[in-house]
């Protein structure tokens, strides 16, 4: 019954629910319509390669420009998405618009630039995923290789990721990457079994190299792990110049953290590429 009456059940059971909920709901609402009015961006954070501190790719990071509220961060709008198919609508225009954007890129010229977007467990149990990025790769003129999705580890364990899912991706060309890698229940037979890319090294191991000598073996272990099992390795949110050199020390591909850039808008993007030594 509340479900036929479509947005209206919001008003209908309002007086039953607890001030959190139907906040929730009111949350949830203004999502949709910040959808409608194209009032998300994404912003960009460049990876630097470890071997010659060149941009190798950017991640598209979702941002929400309030009219009232301003720039508003994916804490604001991932949570709440997160518990609907909102999230699959959401998941769905960040990957249109960071292949858009990628195509304007290499249009400028940046044509080795690669693209990573993050991705939520309910876009993988949506069936139609792997033609939208058929489609999209097509349209924008995009070789699969450029684009990477972000996963986290909870992706990996939980059954509605079908594993045929990802492997129908990755034998298209695109690649897998797991995010946030150590603080989920990291299932070591996924790594083996599932075509993985890269590990991106949780930035709550990297934010007290090399005081916490815990944090130094965890983020040495994980880049040995990478190194036999021929992963990548990603360190995320860099801000200080020891822990570069500790992560080069033992091996790291790539750098990623306020250190090198913030998240910025695409021309800035375009900007630091293009100031780089002897691009192409
Ligand atoms: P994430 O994918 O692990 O992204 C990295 C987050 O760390 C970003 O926060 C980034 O701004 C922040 N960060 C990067 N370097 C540093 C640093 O040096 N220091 C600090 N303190 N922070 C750093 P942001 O943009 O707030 O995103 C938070 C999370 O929201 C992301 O974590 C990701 O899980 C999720 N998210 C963002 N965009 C999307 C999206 O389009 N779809 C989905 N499903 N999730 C998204
Ligand atoms: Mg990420
Ligand atoms: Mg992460
Ligand atoms: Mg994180």
């Amino acid at each position: 019954q509340a479900k036929s009456s479509g947005r209206n059940m919001y008003a209908y059971y309002h007086p039953c629910l607890t001030q959190k909920a139907s906040h929730f709901l009111m949350r949830e609402r203004e999502l949709y319509q910040a959808l409608e009015r194209n009032e998300f961006i994404l912003h960009y954070q460049p990876q630097f390669s470890s071997s010659d501190r060149k941009v190798t790719s950017v991640e598209a990071l979702i941002r929400w420009q309030h009219p009232e509220k301003g720039l508003l961060f994916p804490s604001e709008i991932i949570p709440v998405a997160e518990s609907s198919k909102l999230m699959v609508e959401i998941g769905n225009w960040v990957l249109a618009e960071a292949c858009r954007q990628l195509n304007v890129w290499r249009s400028e010229g940046l044509s080795d630039l690669g693209i990573a977007v993050n991705m939520s467990i309910r876009q993988f149990s949506d069936a139609r995923l792997t033609k939208l990025i058929d489609q999209l790769l097509h349209q924008y003129g995009l070789p699969a290789h450029s684009l990477e999705l972000e996963i986290t580890e909870s992706c990996l364990q939980d059954d509605l990721v079908d594993n045929a899912h990802l492997r129908e991706l990755e034998k298209s060309g695109i690649s897998i990457s797991i995010d946030d890698f150590g603080t989920g229940y990291s299932c070591m037979s996924s790594l083996k079994n599932l075509p993985i890319h890269k590990l991106k090294i949780d930035r709550s191991f990297i934010k007290d190299i090399p005081h916490d000598k815990n944090d130094c073996a965890i983020a040495s272990a994980i880049l040995a792990l990478g190194k036999e099992l021929n992963l990548k390795v990603v360190a995320e949110g860099i801000e200080f110049p020891e822990q570069v050199d500790f992560l080069d020390a033992h091996g790291c591909d790539e750098f990623q953290g306020f250190l090198f850039s913030k998240p910025v808008l695409p021309g800035k993007i375009t900007e630091l590429i293009k100031s780089q030594a002897n691009y192409h």
